[in-house]
């Protein structure tokens, strides 16, 4: 390949839902863009693969087909406290299977024209005066711009100076595993619903959520309080009569913090990289698409002014502000749930503020 072919304006690092609406959007704009993604694509992701109130966006920006591939539709959502029920709310909920999400999104990448390698990881980043530097699996590529898409251990983030490591407080650990059932099955033992357990000694939740011809099971708590995470797993399978092969167990961190700073001269993070999560209930793919492509929309300003300041990056805080604020929300909600936990104060009325929040 010529050098002028292994320049780009906009190198994206990961094919998660961030970084293929970021460089679907970004090709959009008619930016050359190439996005980068370490493992075979489509590859899986650790997740529920909830999606709540954000389905009629999703159609909105890639068109009805998306419904093609939601996997579950429940019609109930219950949340218990202590094995008491607490709060059921008739509340259609949508969600996915990661791997078919997040391949949709970057074919719709592929279709406005980006560039797509997959198997191959980012080693390392260079951020020169002029472009950057990115090495990988497969040689050398360079950009105007580096968008950051690469998850909650992003390199983007590390080699760029902007996460040495999350804090053990701003990270959460969850465990999921999708068991295949019957929809005879499905509909016998949990209906139409989606279920959320929590406890008065639990920085977290488990839930429950059918799918079509499988239900995916999970919880997550922070990562200084993990121990143990995987006896609480099996317990939960137990109690609801499943059996889960330990290979099908999967974990992940979820970041529970944003990051100080998401941007610099030329680089941009989005997602789980930029720690773009609503921290109370760990979900991040709303956000980790909306950040994504907020960040498009910086590159081709950029782009177009052939302006690569850190004063042209800033704005990208004002481009993420009407989802980072609800970011912060919920934060706050989360650090309500750990005081009331720590001091003995959980209770039902509070469960019920708390998750009632999370179904607008
Ligand atoms: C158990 C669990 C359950 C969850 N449930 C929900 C839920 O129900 N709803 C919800 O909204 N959120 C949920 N989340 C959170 C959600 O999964 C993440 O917030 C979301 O995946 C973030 O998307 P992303 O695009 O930022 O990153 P990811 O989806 O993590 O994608 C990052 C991509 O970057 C790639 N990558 C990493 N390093 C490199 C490299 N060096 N070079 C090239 N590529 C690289 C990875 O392979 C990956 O494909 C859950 C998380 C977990 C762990």
């Amino acid at each position: 390949m010529s050098t002028q072919e292994n320049f780009y304006d906009v190198i994206v690092v990961g094919a998660g839902p961030g970084g293929s609406a970021a460089a679907e959007k970004c090709a959009g704009h008619g930016l050359k863009t190439l996005l980068i993604e370490k493992e075979k694509l489509p590859r899986d992701k650790p997740c529920g693969g909830l999606c709540i109130d954000y389905l009629k966006e999703l159609i909105e920006l890639y068109g009805s087909e998306i419904n093609d591939i939601v996997e579950g539709r429940t019609e109930i959502l219950k949340v218990y406290l202590n094995q008491n029920i607490v709060f059921s709310k008739n509340y259609p909920i949508d969600s996915f299977l990661r791997k078919k999400l997040d391949y949709f999104i970057t074919n719709k990448a592929i279709k406005s024209g980006a560039n797509v390698i997959d198997n191959c990881a980012v080693n390392n980043i260079v951020i020169g005066r002029n472009k950057v530097q990115v090495s990988t699996e497969k040689g050398l590529f360079n950009s105007k711009i580096i968008i950051g898409a690469d998850g909650v251990n992003s390199i983007v983030a590390k080699k760029t100076g902007l996460n040495e490591g999350w804090n053990k407080n701003d990270v959460s650990l969850a465990m999921e595993s999708e068991i295949k059932m019957s929809s005879k099955e499905i509909e016998k033992r949990f209906g139409n619903c989606i279920f959320i357990y929590t406890y008065s000694n639990f920085l977290g939740y488990e839930w429950v959520i059918p799918k079509k011809g499988c239900v995916n099971i999970g919880l997550g708590t922070s990562v200084s309080r993990s121990r143990n995470l995987k006896e609480r797993f099996e317990d939960l399978a137990k109690r609801l009569n499943i059996k889960v092969k330990p290979a099908d167990i999967k974990a992940h961190m979820i970041p529970l913090n944003l990051l100080k700073k998401t941007y610099k001269e030329r680089v941009l993070l989005c997602g789980d990289a930029g720690g773009f999560v609503y921290p109370l209930m760990g979900a991040g793919i709303e956000t980790a698409i909306r950040s994504g492509r907020a960040a498009a929309d910086l590159c081709n300003e950029a782009v177009e002014n052939n302006d690569f300041s850190l004063k042209r990056f800033k704005k990208y805080e004002t481009y993420c502000d009407y989802f980072v604020k609800e970011i912060k929300k919920s934060r706050l909600q989360l650090s309500i749930f750990e005081f009331c936990l720590k001091y003995k104060l959980l209770n039902r009325f509070l469960i019920t503020r708390l998750f009632r929040s999370m179904v607008r």
